[in-house]
């Protein structure tokens, strides 16, 4: 499903993945031999993940969304426990508590990192609560070297939900590397894809064991097929996905250094437009760029100017749509905007614009000046 555009020159996608010929032939590869899963396209996947962020542990599963729930399962989070973590994210990142009737705190964001605010954390803890799970939001790190020492310091656990920052480095330091347990994602719109897939990484071994297991259908490492030692799901990473991922993490670093020139285009087509910002890149920041977002000044219209660009055929979307204003987790918390009064406002004012590795300087200023045109007939 791509929205593309359909009046002047190529569609523009809002987003596209990257597959070579190489990566076809991997799966090739799989489909060929008899090993269709649990096999060794799958270790060699988790040895490649848990090398770029320095972790001993690394276990692929089937998305992201699974890697969380495993991350929060292992960790012993459970009925009546709080998990503080940002409104301001997909909504896996809350529905990963919920799984396990636990409850998640919605703490307000940060504008210049837009993840969750350090310093707004101990005013939401409590005697329930029990890890944080903060988001690098669009590959921008948030402040993670705290949240860690905050964690450390209060004995909370923390899970980093890097699913949006593979490749990103904060301060030296690979995103996946901080707290008890980190996950990544392979979704087709991620920096590299496996059609569906996760991983989560951790450096406990006993945390990375429970996850395995839970992984797999609740079954010992060590026991037979039909022997089944704790409640476990069916996350596991099929082979087919997994060559995909060693193929394509093969060429992460030059889908980086691409989707870098890509910024750089849009930064330069949008500098000295009052009415628009650009996302902010730190200077202790390595950005992997997942998605490209611009944030619109307060007075501008944004639906409206999305409604305009699509009727030119330029696709937007409106990301995030927060998590405490969707229907369910309304119905059930009751978080009012003006408690999340940073979120709120940038949520409103947020617009991801078509992003992929080759999208030519063509296309980029085709998506900014229908930008210009919709902004300035507002
Ligand atoms: C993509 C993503 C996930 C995981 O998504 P899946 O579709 O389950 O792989 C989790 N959190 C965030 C912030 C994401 O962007």
């Amino acid at each position: 499903m791509t929205v593309s555009s359909r009046v002047s020159g190529t569609p523009i996608p809002l987003a596209q993945p990257n597959i070579s010929e190489h990566d076809i032939e991997l799966v090739m590869q799989v489909l060929r031999s008899d090993v269709l899963a649990m096999g060794p396209f799958t270790e060699e996947f988790e040895e490649r993940l848990a090398t770029l962020a320095g972790r001993r542990h690394a276990i692929a599963c089937s998305s992201g969304t699974a890697g969380l729930h495993l991350a929060v399962r292992g960790l012993g989070i459970g009925p009546g426990d709080e998990v503080i973590t940002t409104p301001f994210s997909f909504v896996a990142s809350a529905n990963c508590a919920l799984f396990e009737r636990a409850v998640p705190r919605f703490v307000d964001i940060e504008e210049t990192t837009l993840g969750l605010d350090p310093e707004l954390v101990d005013a939401a803890a409590g005697p329930h609560t029990k890890a944080l799970l903060p988001v690098h939001v669009y590959g921008n790190p948030c402040r993670i070297d705290l949240l860690e020492e905050m964690a450390a310091a209060r004995g909370w656990g923390l899970i980093e939900d890097s699913c949006e920052a593979l490749g990103s480095r904060f301060k030296g330091r690979p995103a996946g590397s901080f707290g008890d347990a980190a996950v990544f994602a392979f979704y087709p719109n991620k920096q590299i894809t496996t059609g569906e897939g996760g991983m989560v990484l951790t450096d406990d071994p006993d945390l990375a064991e429970r996850m395995r297991s839970m992984r797999n259908q609740g079954r010992d490492e060590e026991g037979t097929w039909m022997h089944h030692i704790q409640l476990g799901f069916n996350y596991r990473l099929d082979e087919m996905s997994a060559a995909l991922g060693v193929s394509q993490f093969a060429r992460l670093e030059s889908f980086l250094v691409k989707r870098d020139h890509v910024a750089a285009l849009y930064a330069e087509q949008l500098a000295g437009l009052g009415w628009v910002r650009a996302p902010v890149v730190r200077p202790h920041v390595r950005m992997s760029w997942f998605v490209y977002v611009v944030t619109l000044a307060e007075d501008v219209p944004r639906d409206v100017v999305m409604a305009k660009m699509e009727a030119e055929g330029i696709p937007t979307r409106a990301y995030f749509s927060p998590i405490h204003r969707q229907p369910y987790i309304r119905e059930r918390f009751e978080v009012p905007d003006e408690d999340l009064p940073v979120t709120a406002s940038i949520a409103d004012r947020t617009m991801a614009l078509p992003f992929h590795n080759n999208l030519p300087l063509e296309h980029v200023e085709r998506v900014v000046d229908a930008l210009r045109r919709a902004v300035e007939s507002t």
